[in-house]
C-alpha cells in the first residue's frame, strides 16, 4: 500500500535524516514507526505525505509513485502532534476543512462532519472552538478530520503524546479500537516503545535515518535483532552483558551459562541466536526472564542488592556486581533485602546472543 525506496533526506547544513531507507507497508495496517528523538521519524512521515521533498528514492502508495505530487493529490490525511486545529474554527468548520479545499458543498460538508463527529463522540461539541476543548476533545477533533474526507492512508505524528498518562492510555485502547474498525492503512510515529508495542500490527524500529529492524510486536520483543533494537524495546531495558564464548560454554560476568539455541516468539528475528564458536560476545536477557536465587548458582551472576524499585504486582531489583549491573523482575514479596548478596539467573531459553557491538 505504501512503500519507500532508498530514501534519502539530507537537509541544508548536511544533517541526513533519512539514509536509504526502505519499506513496505500493507493494505490495512497498524505500522508503527519507533525510534529516539531525532531518528528521523517525522521527516520520514512527511516525505511520505509530501510535506518534504526526498534527496533522493522514490514513495509509492497504492501502486502510484507519488514522489513529485504535491501533498494534496496524495490522498493521505496527516494528524500532527499538536493536532494544527484552527482556532477561529468552530468543530464542525474544522472535521469539515478537507473538504471544503475539495469543494464539497456545504450541506455535504456539515453532514459528513456530523457522521464522523458522532462516531467520534464529539456530536456535543460540534459549536464549540478548539481553546474551548480540552487536550483528550481536541485530539479526537484532529483525528475526526483526519477520517472526513476517505483517505487512503493516516499518517499520525505522535498524536498521544500531549496527552497526561491516564488520557493517553484511554486514548490508545480508542485508537486502536477505531483503525480495527476503519481498517484504513496507517502509520504511526512514535518515540514510546509501549504504544507501539499495544498499537501496531508491524514496528519499524528506526536509529540515524535507517531502519533497524521490522517486524511484529513479538518479533521486535523477543528475537531484538540489534542490541540498540534490545535496549530500546520493553518496559525495562534488556540486561546486556559483554562476554566470551569458549569450551562449548558462555562466560559472562562470572556464570558461566548455557550457549543459548533459538529462542521461542517469532521465526523471523534476525541477528540474535546462534552465536557462532568463539570470541567476544555480548549476551542478552530480559529482566522479566531473568530469576533472583539468594544462593550460590553458577550459571547466574552475582552481586548486591542495590535498588529495588516496586512496579507494583512486581519488583525491578539492580543487582550490582563487579563491573556490572544486573536486572531482574521478581513477584511483588519475592524481593531479598537491599545489601544482601544475590545470584541473577537468566531463564533457559530465553537469552540471546550478539556479536554486532
Ligand atoms: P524525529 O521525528 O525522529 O525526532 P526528525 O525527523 O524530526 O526526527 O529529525 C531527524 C533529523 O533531522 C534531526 O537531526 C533533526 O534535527 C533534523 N531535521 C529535521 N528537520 C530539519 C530541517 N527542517 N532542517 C534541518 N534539519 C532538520
Ligand atoms: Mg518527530
Amino acid at each position: 500500500m505504501i512503500s519507500v525506496h532508498g530514501l534519502t533526506k539530507v537537509f541544508p547544513g548536511g544533517v541526513r535524516a533519512l539514509d536509504s531507507l526502505d519499506l513496505e507497508i500493507g493494505e490495512g495496517e497498524f505500522f508503527a514507526l519507533l525510534g529516539p528523538s531525532g531518528c528521523g521519524k517525522t521527516t520520514l512521515l512527511r516525505t511520505i505525505a509530501g510535506l518534504e521533498t526526498p534527496t533522493s528514492g522514490s514513495v509509492v502508495i497504492g501502486g502510484t509513485d507519488v514522489t513529485a505530487l504535491p501533498p494534496g493529490r496524495r490522498d493521505v490525511a496527516m494528524v500532527f502532534q499538536d493536532y494544527a486545529l484552527f482556532p477561529h474554527m468552530d468543530v464542525t468548520d474544522n472535521i469539515a476543512y478537507p473538504l471544503r479545499i475539495r469543494k464539497v458543498p456545504r450541506a455535504r460538508r456539515r453532514a459528513r462532519a456530523a457522521e464522523v463527529a458522532d462516531r467520534l463522540s464529539l456530536t456535543e461539541l460540534l459549536g464549540r472552538r478548539p481553546g474551548q476543548l480540552s487536550g483528550g476533545q481536541q485530539q479526537r477533533v484532529a483525528l475526526a478530520r483526519a477520517i472526513a474526507c476517505h483517505p487512503r492512508a493516516f499518517l499520525f505524528d505522535e498524536p498521544l503524546s500531549n496527552l497526561d498518562a491516564r488520557l493517553r492510555l484511554e486514548a490508545r485502547t480508542f485508537l486502536k479500537r477505531l483503525q480495527d474498525e476503519l481498517g484504513v492503512t496507517t502509520v504511526f510515529v512514535t518515540h514510546d516503545q509501549g504504544e507501539a508495542l499495544a498499537l501496531a500490527h508491524r514496528i519499524a524500529v528506526m536509529d540515524a535515518g535507517r531502519v533497524a529492524q521490522v517486524g511484529t510486536p513479538a518479533e521486535v520483543f523477543h528475537r531484538p535483532a540489534t542490541t540498540f533494537v534490545a535496549s530500546f524495546i520493553g518496559s525495562t531495558p534488556m540486561n546486556l552483558l559483554p562476554g566470551r564464548m569458549g569450551d562449548g560454554a558462555l562466560h559472562v560476568a562470572g556464570a558461566v551459562l548455557p550457549v543459548p539455541g533459538d529462542p521461542p516468539g517469532g521465526e523471523a528475528g534476525r541477528g540474535a541466536g546462534d552465536g557462532g564458536d568463539g570470541g567476544e560476545i555480548v549476551y542478552g536477557v530480559r529482566p522479566e526472564y531473568t530469576d533472583l536465587s539468594t544462593t550460590r548458582r553458577d550459571d547466574g551472576f552475582a552481586g548486591e542488592v542495590a535498588v529495588l524499585e516496586n512496579l507494583g504486582t512486581a519488583t525491578l531489583v539492580t543487582l550490582e556486581g563487579p563491573g556490572h549491573l544486573v536486572q531482574a523482575v521478581v513477584p511483588e514479596g519475592r524481593e531479598p533485602a537491599l545489601g544482601t548478596t544475590a545470584w541473577a539467573v537468566p531463564r533457559p531459553g530465553r537469552a540471546l546472543l550478539y556479536r554486532d557491538d
